[in-house]
């Protein structure tokens, strides 16, 4: 774990502030900005209230969009975890146990994959590796960020290390510190945005057959049910439901779980064995309001959250990350202020919009597949025709879930 020493540096450069940017939350999102600033020029120190160890430690998995590969390539870090995680080929899209699912395949956007699945453990540690070998980042860890003041030259970030309070002085802070995100509180920024009825129940299991790098979208009446493909023929499921049957799956026997989970998983890859503890998560729908003020910008969860159909909430976070690295970059080169609100809307300009559009449509998603009522299930049927018999239709919704409709980040051409 690199550590920063006790005692605080001042920036010879400039003596009014400790570093340029603060980035306060090391997980996916904050660490690859971290590493998406590298040889920018700018002074970077990444704050985390976790040991790096314990920030990789969690056991999630994230699908990750074509557009997010292209952005971690274009960052330098692509190579090293693309040996760690799954390619998927094709995604099978169903509406409950309704016949004539949609199949979508590369062609459909004329490349060779459609995404990846990423485990979170080794997804942080290769970014942290990473990290390590960049010269103007520092990692400060375990340092929980207490309070953030903002000012009219600096923002002052208050956290505790070893349990001393210590403070730094920073042009810009970014919160990359997740959901109930402190830097967002200290700014003053309220969010909008809902609960869902449903929470998610994941676990891993390792099927009897190989899962052929196949990604099932499964829309039931309770919430959808989604099969990703891991690395070993493993697979991990997400299975949203009503909040008490969530509980119930959660506190199942093994043996009811075993029956019941097969009785959702189909008989497509034999019988299942789950291998790993369920966990559930509440779900839930958050965009705020502002994405910056002066001196403060917010990135991934600490800016919006989704419900996890179609798998786009980090990818989000992680579009955020190339897009603000970029107008700090693009500032920097021209001598501008990266924390001024002239620099900052720039970002949020880019991003707001587009985040509004992934949560409206996992929304909708959501909305119209969890549902029996007669006009909406027309609707959804005809929807589905549209996308298994319509050509372009298909190509659209794809580009939309793959991360390639929208401006491109500079990183993603690289
Ligand atoms: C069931 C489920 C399935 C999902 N599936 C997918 C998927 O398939 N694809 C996808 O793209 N997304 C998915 N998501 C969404 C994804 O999990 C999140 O968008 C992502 O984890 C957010 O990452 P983050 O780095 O923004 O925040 P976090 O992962 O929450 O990281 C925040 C970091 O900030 C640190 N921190 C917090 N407070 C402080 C403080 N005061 N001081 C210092 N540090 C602090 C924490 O220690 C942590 O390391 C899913 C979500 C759920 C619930």
């Amino acid at each position: 774990m690199s550590q920063e020493p006790l005692s605080q540096t001042q920036d010879t450069a400039n003596p009014a502030v400790d570093c340029d940017v603060a980035i306060v939350g090391g997980g996916v999102a904050g660490t690859t900005l971290a590493c998406a600033l590298k040889d920018s020029g700018l002074r970077v120190r990444l704050l985390d209230a976790q040991t790096q160890d314990a920030a990789a430690a969690r056991s999630q998995v994230y699908a990750l969009t074509l557009l997010t590969g292209r952005i971690l390539n274009g960052i330098g870090v692509w190579q090293d975890i693309l040996p760690k995680i799954t390619t998927f080929t094709k995604i099978r899209l169903s509406d409950g146990d309704r016949s004539g699912d949609v199949q979508f395949v590369p062609s459909d956007v004329g490349l060779d994959r459609l995404g990846y699945v990423a485990e979170h453990t080794p997804l942080l540690s290769t970014l942290q590796t990473f990290l390590r070998g960049v010269e103007n980042v520092r990692v400060t860890c375990p340092a929980e960020v207490l309070a953030v003041e903002y000012g009219d030259d600096c923002a002052t970030v208050t956290y505790s290390l070893e349990g001393t309070p210590h403070q730094l002085r920073a042009r810009l802070v970014v919160g990359a510190d997740g959901a109930r995100s402190r830097v967002r509180t200290a700014a003053g920024i309220q969010t909008r945005g809902w609960q869902y009825w449903q929470s998610c129940v994941t676990f891993k299991v390792k099927p009897e057959k190989s899962h052929e790098n196949i990604a099932y979208e499964r829309f039931r009446k309770n919430g959808p049910f989604a099969i990703l493909p891991l690395t070993g023929d493993r697979c991990n499921v997400v299975w949203s439901a009503p909040h008490g049957k969530a509980r119930e799956l959660a506190e199942m026997d093994e043996d009811a779980f075993t029956e019941e989970l097969q009785r959702h998983y189909g008989d497509a890859m034999g019988r299942v064995r789950v291998i790993s503890p369920r966990r559930v998560f509440l779900v839930q729908l958050m965009q705020s309001d502002r994405y910056i003020k002066h001196r403060v910008a917010l990135v991934g969860d600490a800016a919006h959250r989704c419900h996890p159909v179609g798998g786009q909430g980090l990818n989000m976070g992680i579009r955020d990350v190339a897009a603000l690295a970029q107008v700090i970059r693009d500032a920097c080169s021209q001598g501008n202020d990266i924390g001024s609100l002239s620099v900052l809307e720039r970002y949020e300009r880019w991003r707001r919009g587009e985040n509004w559009t992934i949560l409206g449509f996992t929304d909708l998603l959501d909305r119209t597949f969890s549902n029996d009522f007669l006009p909406i299930v027309t609707v959804r049927q005809l929807g589905l025709w549209v996308l298994r018999n319509v050509q372009p239709a298909k190509t659209l919704a794809l580009q939309l879930m793959t991360g390639l409709l929208g401006r491109q980040p500079q990183l993603a051409r690289e």
